[in-house]
C-alpha cells in the first residue's frame, strides 16, 4: 500500500503546489504543507493541525512524507555517526555526521557509488552506480535531523547539525540536476532554511558545471586537487584527462562568489612518497597565485587493498608550513570516524551483496 502513495518530500515548491491543486485545493495550502514538512519535520499528515481535517485525510490516502530507510547506524568513539541508507530499489548509500563541540556537518552522498575511479578512494571501487534523486538527497539530511531530534528547533535554540558538505559517495556535479533541486529545497527560507554559506560542495573538477553551480546555488566550493602536475593527477583523479589542471583553475578563478573573504577550498590528500614533497608544496603555492584559495590537507584514510600509505606527520607538517609561508591557510584535517569507516574516502555500500 505505502509504496503506491507518492512521496511529497523532495518535490520542489512548484511540484508540491501542483499536487495540492490536483486535490482541488487552493495553491496557498501548499505553503502550509511545506512548512510542516521542512520546518516542523512532520511526517504524519494527521498531526498537521493547521490543515482542514478533510485535507489531512485526503493527503493520508494519497501521499506519504518519508525518509529513506536506515538499515544500519554506527556511532564512532569520537561521536561521528554513520547511517547506511537504503532506497526503494534496495540500493544503498552512506551518510555521515561529524559533530564538533557546538556544531557539525552532515556529509551527504549524491550517488550510489561513483563513476569516477580516483585511485585512493574506496567509493571509486564500487561497481554499482546510479544517481540519487532529489528526495533521496534531501532525505539524508532529514533523517540526520530525525536522529538528533532537531525538528523544528531544539529547546536550547542551538542545533548540532549546522552545516552540509556534499562530500559523501559520488560526484555531485555529475548529478547536478538532482543535487541542485535538493539544495534549493534545503536552502528555502520557509523550510529548513540552511544558508548557502553553510553548504560546501566538493567536486573532483567537472569543469563545465562549476559556473552553473556557483550562479544557481552560490554554495561554497571545494575542489579535489591532490596533485600539481597533470601526469600525476591523470592517475590519481582520472577525470583530469578530460579537464586538466589549467582548465580547472580557470574555472575556479571564474567561480561566482569566490573572493578572499569566501575562498575555494582545495582538498589535497597526503599520499606518502607520491604527492607530498617540498617541491609539490612549492608548486602548489605557485599554481594558486591569484586564486582565492585555502587548503585542506587530508591525511590519507586507508582501506583494504588501497595502493597508498599516508604521509608521516612530520612530512605533512613541513608540507603545510610551505603553504602557510606562501600565504595560504592549510590545516591538516583530523580524521574522524575511522573506526567505523566513516572518514573521507572510506564510504562504500555493498548494495548487491547485502540485498535481501
Ligand atoms: N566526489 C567528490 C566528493 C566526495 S569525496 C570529490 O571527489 O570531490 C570528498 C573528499 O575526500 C575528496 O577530496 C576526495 O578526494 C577525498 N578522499 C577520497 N578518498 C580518500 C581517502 N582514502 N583518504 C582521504 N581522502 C579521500
Ligand atoms: Fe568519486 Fe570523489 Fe571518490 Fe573520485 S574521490 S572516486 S570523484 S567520490
Amino acid at each position: 500500500m505505502t509504496s503506491e502513495r507518492k512521496n511529497l518530500a523532495g518535490l520542489s515548491r512548484g511540484e508540491l503546489a501542483a499536487e495540492v491543486v490536483s486535490m482541488g485545493e487552493k495553491p496557498f495550502r501548499s505553503k502550509q504543507l511545506w512548512h510542516w514538512i521542512y520546518h516542523q519535520g512532520e511526517t504524519e499528515f494527521d498531526r498537521m493541525t493547521t490543515l482542514a481535517k478533510s485535507l489531512r485525510m485526503a493527503l493520508t490516502e494519497n501521499y506519504v512524507v518519508k525518509r529513506p530507510l536506515v538499515s544500519n547506524m554506527q556511532t564512532s568513539e569520537d561521536r561521528t555517526r554513520k547511517w547506511l541508507v537504503e532506497f526503494d530499489d534496495n540500493q544503498q548509500a552512506e551518510t555521515v555526521f561529524i559533530p564538533e563541540d557546538d556544531r557539525g556537518a552532515v556529509c551527504i552522498s549524491s550517488q550510489v557509488g561513483c563513476t569516477l575511479t580516483c585511485t585512493f578512494c574506496r567509493t571509486g571501487t564500487q561497481k554499482l552506480v546510479r544517481n540519487l534523486t532529489a528526495a533521496e538527497i534531501v532525505g539524508q539530511f532529514m533523517l540526520a535531523r530525525d536522529s538528533y531530534n532537531e525538528w523544528p528547533t531544539p529547546n536550547d535554540g542551538g542545533r548540532l547539525i549546522s552545516n552540509i558538505v556534499m562530500m559523501g559517495m559520488g560526484e555531485p556535479l555529475l548529478n547536478y540536476e538532482n543535487v541542485a533541486k535538493a539544495l534549493t529545497i534545503i536552502m528555502d527560507s520557509e523550510g529548513i532554511a540552511l544558508s548557502k554559506r553553510r553548504i560546501t560542495l566538493s567536486t573532483s573538477g567537472i569543469v563545465p558545471v562549476m559556473q552553473r553551480c556557483g550562479e544557481e546555488l552560490g554554495v561554497n566550493l571545494a575542489v579535489s586537487l591532490h596533485a600539481v602536475r597533470n601526469d600525476l593527477r591523470d592517475i590519481l583523479v582520472p577525470i583530469n584527462r578530460k579537464y586538466p589542471i589549467s582548465e580547472l583553475l580557470d574555472a575556479c578563478r571564474a567561480y561566482p562568489g569566490a573572493n578572499n573573504a569566501r575562498r575555494i577550498t582545495f582538498e589535497y590528500v597526503m599520499l606518502r612518497g607520491v604527492n607530498d614533497s617540498d617541491a609539490d608544496a612549492r608548486e602548489l603555492v605557485r599554481l594558486l597565485q591569484g586564486v582565492p584559495a585555502k587548503f585542506n590537507l587530508i591525511p590519507f584514510n586507508a582501506w583494504e587493498g588501497a595502493p597508498y600509505k599516508c604521509s608521516s606527520n612530520t612530512r605533512m607538517g613541513q608540507f603545510a608550513e610551505i603553504l602557510n609561508n606562501g600565504g595560504f591557510s592549510a590545516p591538516i584535517r583530523v580524521p574522524r570516524g575511522r573506526d567505523i569507516l566513516a572518514a573521507c574516502g572510506q564510504l562504500k555500500s555493498a548494495s548487491i551483496r547485502k540485498q535481501r
